[in-house]
Parts: C-alpha cells; sequence; structure tokens
C-alpha cells in the first residue's frame, strides 16, 4: 500500500516477489524513517492456518509509526495484507514441527528529498518467508554477552519501537559479542549500566526458584527495550502454569549473585524468531558466570512446549490470540 499526505492510504494489492524501485534520494535511505515487524503463519492441524496475535503486531508497528512521525497503518488494513500474502503463500506453509511461514511488514517513507523532516509519502509492504526449525539439533542454550561498550536505547530514545535504526546501532556490539565467542548481546540500562533490558531481537525472563513454585522476572518496559508480544503472552501462560511473574528492574549483579547461590535456575529468551531459548554462558567484563548445568531448564522447556502448542494449534486457543486466516 502506499500513502501520500493529504489521500491517505491506498489498498494493498498482491504482487510477485520483485524488487521495489527507489529514487536515489529517497528519505527511508539517508533519514531511516523505517519501521518493521515480524509474526509467523502456523499450520493447524485441520489444515487451515493461524497468525499468531497479528492484531498485537499492527498495533506495536501503529505507535513506531508516531514516534518515527509517520503515518499509521490501520490495524485492518494491516490485517488485510497479512490475510491476503498468507492465503496466497497457503501452500508454502510447512506443516511438519516447528515449521512456519515468517511474515515480515515494513513501513519506509519513499519520497524523494534531501532534508531532515518527515516525508509525506510511504510504502507499506509484506514479504513471507518460510522459515525452518531455529534450533535444527535440538533445544541449546545459547552464550551472552554483556555489552559494556555500546547502548541499544537511552530513555526518550526509540528502544521501545521497532525501527530500523535501533538495528543498525547494535550491529556492532553484536560483532564484539560474536568475536568474544557468544551468540548474542545483551543490551543494559543507558543511565547506570547495571540493569538487564533485552537481548539482540528476544526479552528476557529469568527464573527465581525451582519447579512448579518458581518465580518468574522479566525487566519492565521502561521505554528503553521492545515489549514483545512473545514476552507478552509468556506473561499469561507462565501465570496460567502457577508462576508468579513479576515486572520489574533485573540487576546484573543480581543475576549473578543467583547464579552463584542457586536461587536463579534458569533464564531463558524469547521472541517470535525463536519462541524460547534458554541462556547459558555470561560473558561480563565483571566477571563470566553459568546459568544451569548446559541443558535447557524444566520451566523454560514447559513454557515453551505450552507457547508452541498454542500456536501450533494442538490444544485450545482458551485467549483467541490465533488468527485464522480466510480465503479472501
Ligand atoms: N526485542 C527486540 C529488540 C526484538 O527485535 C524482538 C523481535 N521482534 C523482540 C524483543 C521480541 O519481540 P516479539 O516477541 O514481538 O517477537
Amino acid at each position: 500500500a502506499r500513502y501520500v499526505a493529504g489521500r491517505g492510504w491506498t489498498e494493498a494489492t498482491l504482487t510477485g516477489y520483485a524488487p521495489l524501485q527507489l529514487d536515489p534520494s529517497t528519505a527511508a535511505l539517508h533519514y531511516a524513517q523505517s519501521i518493521f515487524e515480524g509474526l509467523k503463519a502456523y499450520a493447524q492441524p485441520d489444515g487451515s492456518v493461524a497468525v499468531f496475535r497479528p492484531e498485537q503486531n499492527a498495533a506495536r508497528m501503529a505507535r513506531g509509526a508516531v514516534r518515527m512521525a509517520m503515518p499509521p497503518v490501520p490495524a485492518e488494513g494491516f490485517l488485510a495484507a497479512v490475510d491476503a500474502l498468507v492465503d496466497a503463500d497457503r501452500d508454502w506453509v510447512p506443516t511438519g514441527p516447528d515449521q512456519t511461514l515468517y511474515l515480515r511488514p515494513y513501513q519506509l517513507a519513499v519520497e524523494p528529498f534531501l532534508g531532515v523532516r518527515p516525508a509525506s509519502e510511504y510504502l507499506f509492504v509484506v514479504i513471507a518467508s518460510p522459515a525452518g526449525a531455529y534450533f535444527p539439533r535440538g533445544v541449546q542454550p545459547v552464550s551472552v554477552y554483556l555489552s559494556e561498550d555500546y547502548i541499544r536505547a537511552a530513555p526518550g530514545g526509540t528502544g521501545d519501537v521497532k525501527c530500523a535504526g535501533n538495528y543498525a546501532a547494535s550491529l556492532l556490539a553484536q560483532e564484539q559479542a560474536i568475536a568474544a565467542g557468544c551468540d548474542q548481546v545483551v543490551w543494559l540500562d543507558a543511565t547506570e549500566k547495571k540493569y538487564v533490558e533485552e537481548m539482540g531481537g528476544m526479552n528476557l525472563f529469568f527464573v527465581l526458584g525451582a519447579g512448579a513454585d518458581a518465580e518468574l522476572v522479566t525487566p519492565e518496559l521502561t521505554g528503553t527495550l521492545l515489549p514483545g508480544i512473545t514476552r507478552e503472552s509468556l506473561i499469561t501462560v507462565a501465570q496460567e502454569l502457577g508462576h508468579r511473574v513479576t515486572e520489574r528492574r533485573f540487576s546484573v549483579e543480581e543475576w549473578r549473585a543467583g547464579v552463584a547461590d542457586g536461587s536463579i535456575t534458569e533464564t531463558f529468551a524469547c521472541g517470535t524468531a525463536a519462541v524460547i531459548t534458554p541462556v547459558g554462558h555470561v560473558k561480563a567484563r565483571t566477571g563470566d558466570f553459568t546459568v544451569g548445568d548446559g541443558t535447557p531448564g524444566a520451566v523454560t522447556m514447559a513454557l515453551r512446549e505450552r507457547l508452541l502448542d498454542i500456536q501450533h494449534g494442538r490444544v485450545a486457543d482458551e485467549h483467541g490470540w490465533q488468527h485464522t486466516v480466510t480465503a479472501a
């Protein structure tokens, strides 16, 4: 769909995958007025296809648009485009375990001009790609690197929206993490560099205690981390499984001390791509430490199974999270 100031959004149309033609002075290329989303369609046991909570992605993208001085795509337009694309790609939605169709909606400023001001023309696009199992050899804990040189998001910035610039600014720290032998970067707060915020593309949970009585802590949404849809869903699922869930600030020192005295038994990250991944080794200038024994924890795996069961339609959808795609 295309937006022109004064005329509003056109309806999205279905076209074959092809290059976009952009003017060399396209605003998004210079000033990064660019936001995106990530969501998945899952084949259901009855042969239908369901997208997981697309209304949440529509709402998050619309909030991001406001922050980036862009016109929001109306939720109906977002959902209609997702439906039409999934329906057209129905034969491509894989049916194996952990197989999905990944959807990537995005919105770009396409007005050609040089100068720093909000553009008056935008493009809204959704592309799709089959996504295989994130862990082809089974779920394994990832190692993480605490970023002490770089900051992802500062108060008043854009940390709570999915804008392209956040990811551009994170690449060097991710490279540092890889160079240090880790899989992922973990971001700290900008002000004190003391509190854990999130991973490169996932939110974090800490498991205090063990078994059914374990309590979960996840960093509160201070405005500098992304409000993940998986995070929000897992808070509900964990509470239903009997866990207390607290959203609050959580420091690296509390994490380290909890692991040392055995009160923190598991840590996991969550997001659309991997759903849930256990966190094992933590690399930090102030000293490394390792959560758990190198195998995924019981609470982590129970939550993972429960959420995947909902997404794949293996249990009843009690929350209305499944958006069944119907033919246009
Ligand atoms: N944090 C960041 C920075 C992300 O890019 C993502 C992926 N969208 C997440 C968290 C997890 O969000 P969600 O559960 O909505 O995929």
